[in-house]
C-alpha cells in the first residue's frame, strides 16, 4: 500500500518535471521513442507478416519488393525487344522484433546509423 503511494508520488513528480521542460536529464533511450509518429497522437495498427503481431504503423518496417512472374533472364531479353513486362509490388510490414531477429535491420555503428538503405526480404 505504502509502495504504490510512493510510486504515485514519483510519477507525479516525473510528470511535473516533464511538463516544466527541464526533464532533459531524465534517461531516454531513443530521441524518437523508437517510432516516427511525432506529435500525431494515435495511428493505425499493421500486422507483422512474420509473427502476426499488431504494431503501430510507424514502429513497423515496411518492405516493398517488385516482383515479376516472368523469369528475369527471359524478361531482360523481352525488354530488349521492346516488350512491356507487367510487374507488381509486394508490400510487407515487419515488426521491429522480427526485423532484428531475421537480420532485416542490424545494429550499426553510430556513424552509419542515419544512412537510409533498401530493406530486403
Ligand atoms: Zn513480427
Amino acid at each position: 500500500m505504502k509502495d504504490t503511494g510512493l510510486c504515485n508520488e514519483l510519477r507525479k513528480l516525473y510528470n511535473y518535471v516533464t511538463r516544466l521542460g527541464v526533464g532533459d536529464w531524465l534517461p531516454k533511450k531513443r530521441k524518437n521513442r523508437g517510432r516516427g509518429k511525432g506529435g500525431k497522437g494515435k495511428e493505425s495498427l499493421v500486422q507483422c507478416d512474420l509473427c502476426g503481431a499488431l504494431v503501430p504503423r510507424s514502429k513497423a518496417k515496411k518492405i516493398t519488393r517488385t516482383v515479376s512472374l516472368i523469369d528475369p533472364m527471359l524478361a531482360r531479353e523481352l525488354r530488349q525487344k521492346g516488350a512491356i513486362i507487367p510487374t507488381y509490388k509486394i508490400t510487407r510490414y515487419v515488426c521491429i522484433r522480427c526485423a532484428v531477429f531475421y537480420g532485416i535491420v542490424k545494429i550499426r555503428p553510430r556513424s552509419e546509423r542515419k544512412k537510409r538503405e533498401r530493406l530486403a526480404l
